[in-house]
């Protein structure tokens, strides 16, 4: 079957075709390709197009797809543990690796996806301080839970506007809206109910707004602010984690964490999520505390499994991390070389194998209303561009694109002919 005929079939069993919103292309008004299979950072659609892969599930496959030493734990595991709802040792061993190698995490409950996990966590920190306000800035994504589907208008925006429907206000009411690497006002913010606060929510390098990293003074002054006022300082490190370095931001910044959240590439490319943090804070979580949090499938043995192989790989080769860094480098610097030549006006922000390039004419993007002064219309002609030269890349201005271990030079350089090609185009 051709691509389109299966998406035209899935658009009569499937809302948009598709079981998430992003992966209908609406916002590039393009059909997307029907993926079937991927191996190394080659993907292949039902029509046997291959593409090299910059989305990579969205973050997770930072082995490649189809890595070998995952996919063999997962045959192993699944040929005698699918599910049990009981403990096992799995799931030991994935909490214990985690605890023992990231900082700050003490404790660790899993959970199936990122949404679950931040959910969870603001859950518990409203139970440990018994508050009911939380922070999240605009630009930064949770996941879909009520609470956090805010959008923010402009200034400073102390009450929430739902960004969906179906979420009623009293679910938002207690959502405040910080404005990110904006210390003033996060001060304000706090002057004002500071004393009701539970928990502040942060990417601390954003990565649904495009890629921004959270300044350093920013960031110090919201764990003085959380310090000050008792409230937790919760890093969502869904796609963070480790992605910007094995230690994940964490490792990036001198403050710590209060509660951390996990999940893409903690799971292998397996549904998962965690959230974990100091001992005296986890032990709220039932059975031990008050605050309820409970999964048929979490934990699963195949998710563990698929978890720990990839950690476990990426903990005993830190030198990717390396490899990553320097293709990065080359990619960036030859998208900036190719704007300045052809005169296409460019930021790119990068950290590590996550970053945007964000057709703007501001000399730097740091905060939510900069990102907005991108040319979408452009970026739209960038991305179809780029998918008929065989490169996916997300289909939003607003996304980060990754890198994996197994991109090499020779990927970053058809990336950029592409990219050439492109800039050629626009002038
Ligand atoms: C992807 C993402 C989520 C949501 O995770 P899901 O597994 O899609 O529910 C939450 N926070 C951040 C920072 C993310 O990037």
């Amino acid at each position: 079957m051709k691509n389109i005929d299966i998406f035209r079939e899935s658009e009569q069993y499937m809302p948009g075709g598709v079981n998430s919103p992003v992966r209908a292309f609406r916002g590039v008004k393009i059909n997307p390709p029907i993926i079937k299979s991927g191996k190394g950072v080659v993907i292949k659609d039902e029509e046997d197009n291959e593409y090299i892969d910059f989305v990579l599930a969205w973050g997770p496959l930072i082995l490649g797809h189809c890595d070998e030493d995952v996919v063999e734990a997962i045959k192993e595991v699944s040929s005698k543990a699918l599910a049990f709802g009981a403990p096992t040792k799995l799931e030991l061993d994935l909490a214990k690796f985690m605890c023992t190698s990231l900082d700050n995490i003490e404790m660790i409950r899993m959970v199936n996806s990122g949404t679950e996990a931040t959910m969870s966590a603001v859950k518990l920190a409203r139970g440990y301080t018994n508050r009911k306000r939380i922070v999240k800035f605009a630009g930064c994504y949770h996941g879909h839970f009520d609470g956090f589907l805010i959008e923010a208008g402009s200034g400073v925006i102390t009450g929430g506007i739902p960004g969906s429907l179906g979420v009623p206000t009293e679910s938002i009411e207690n959502t405040l809206i910080g404005i990110y690497n904006d210390k003033e006002q996060i001060t304000e913010l706090f002057k004002k109910y500071g004393n009701e606060i539970a928990g502040v929510i942060i990417e601390p390098v954003a990565g649904n707004m495009g890629v921004i990293k959270a300044e350093d003074d920013f960031m110090e002054t919201l764990r003085e602010l959380c310090d000050e006022y008792g409230s937790l300082l919760i890093f969502d490190e869904v796609m963070n984690g480790f992605r910007v370095a094995f230690k994940g931001a964490q490792s990036l910044f001198k403050v710590k964490p209060d509660l951390v959240t996990y999940a893409k590439i903690m799971g292998g490319g397996l549904p998962c999520g965690a959230y974990g943090g100091r001992r005296e804070i986890m032990e709220n979580l039932a059975p031990l505390g008050g605050v309820y949090q409970a999964g048929t499938m979490s934990g699963n043995p195949i998710v563990m499994a698929a978890g720990l192989a990839t950690l476990a790989k990426l903990k005993n080769n830190l030198d990717y991390y390396n490899h990553i860094e320097n293709i990065g480098i080359k990619l960036q610097e030859g998208i900036l070389q190719i704007s300045q030549k052809y005169n296409l006006p460019v930021v790119m922000n990068r950290v590590g194998g996550m970053m945007t390039i964000f057709f703007s004419n501001l000399k730097e993007v740091r905060t939510y209303d900069d990102v907005k002064t991108c040319d979408v219309e452009r970026f739209n002609r960038y991305f179809e561009h780029m998918l008929k030269s065989g490169i996916n890349i997300p289909p939003s201005q607003f996304e980060a694109l990754f890198l994996s271990v197994k991109h090499e030079e020779n990927h970053i350089n058809t990336f950029l002919n592409a990219f050439e090609k492109f800039a050629a185009s626009e002038v």
